[in-house]
């Protein structure tokens, strides 16, 4: 645990997936504390929260507040749990019929993945072990029942500070990062990390243009008044503008791969394939696939692709 400026803590917890930590941020003020995101319900996770809370002599009760960035496992897994001992769970009004509702209904949105996948291409060899993967995800999350909807713009009074609610879709639809105005300090979430580019992919419940969504909330995240960002995963970023821009290069040389890849009609998967060579478990290949097809439908979205089927094939016209 870290003090980042008085009353604002840095939290972080161990996860089982690759990025290996989540960064929680804890408010304290005015007798009010609050959480910024809520790791994964496991053990571990759970045991390091408690410990870090012990030290600033709190337990579980003590957090009053959640603030939830998006609805991703690492992030959102325990806020049932804190909503169950009394905390108000706030989430983006985005999320709330999509990834929300996903850990909420997963059997809603089950049949509609299968046929996404099935559709670009995947094999059905692909798919094996996606119910065990996401059933045990499940174990682990807790969701909240009665989240209260953050609006973009909207200004939070939490633990003395002032919070103002950033929408930045892309990386989720209802991804929110929050702006300390006063401090220059941006909590970016997912929206922004040091060391790797946030997966932007489309799935069956998301919005239809992820990567648009994305890129303009890189542009906007560039523009704000921050001198510094910390974020869902590793170290602080320093200069925000340009590491906005540096993934926004990201994904330019990506679009730019995907159309060299497209020299006759292909699916989403096998050109997943191209763009992500390297060896991934089947939840990474999925990963890849998820961005590929990110990108293939931006692409067709600015009219540059075009597609054919089901099953579906992208071509240039
Ligand atoms: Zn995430
Ligand atoms: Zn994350």
């Amino acid at each position: 645990m870290k003090a980042l400026l008085p009353g604002l803590y840095l939290l972080p917890v161990p996860i089982p997936y690759p990025l290996q930590t989540v960064n929680l941020y804890l408010l304290r003020g005015e007798g009010e504390v609050a959480l910024l995101d809520t790791a994964l319900g496991t053990r571990t996770a759970r045991g390091t929260l408690e410990l870090y809370l012990a030290e600033l002599g709190l337990c579980f009760q003590d957090v009053k507040t959640v603030l939830l960035t998006h609805h991703h496992p690492d992030h959102y897994g325990l806020a049932g749990f804190f909503e169950g001992l009394g905390a108000r769970v706030y989430l983006h009004e985005e999320e709330l019929p999509r990834g929300h509702r996903f850990w909420l209904e997963p059997e809603a949105f089950e049949e509609a993945s299968w046929q996404l996948f099935l559709e670009h291409g995947t094999p059905e060899e692909a798919l094996s072990g996606i119910r065990e993967t996401m059933a045990k995800t499940r174990e682990r999350v807790h969701p909240p029942q009665s989240p209260i909807p953050l609006r973009d713009g909207e200004v939070l009074e939490v633990a003395g500070r002032r919070l103002r609610v950033v929408w930045t879709p892309g990386h989720a639809d209802g991804h929110a990062a929050f702006l300390l105005e006063e401090e220059g300090v941006l909590l970016a979430g997912d929206a922004l990390l040091e060391r790797v580019s946030p997966n932007v992919g489309l799935w069956a419940y998301t919005r239809a243009n992820p990567l648009k969504d994305f890129l303009a909330s890189l542009r906007r995240l560039g523009e704000l008044p921050a001198r510094v960002a910390y974020a869902g995963h590793f170290g602080p970023i320093l200069e925000v503008r340009k590491r906005a821009e540096e993934l926004l290069l990201h994904h330019e040389e990506r679009l730019q791969a995907l159309l060299h890849h497209l020299e006759r009609p292909q699916s989403a998967w096998e050109l997943s394939l191209k763009l992500f060579p390297q060896e991934l478990d089947p939840a990474g290949r999925r990963f890849a696939f998820a961005e590929t097809l990110a990108h293939l439908e931006y692409l067709r979205h600015e009219g540059v692709l075009d597609r054919e089927g089901p099953p579906y094939r992208y071509f240039r016209p």
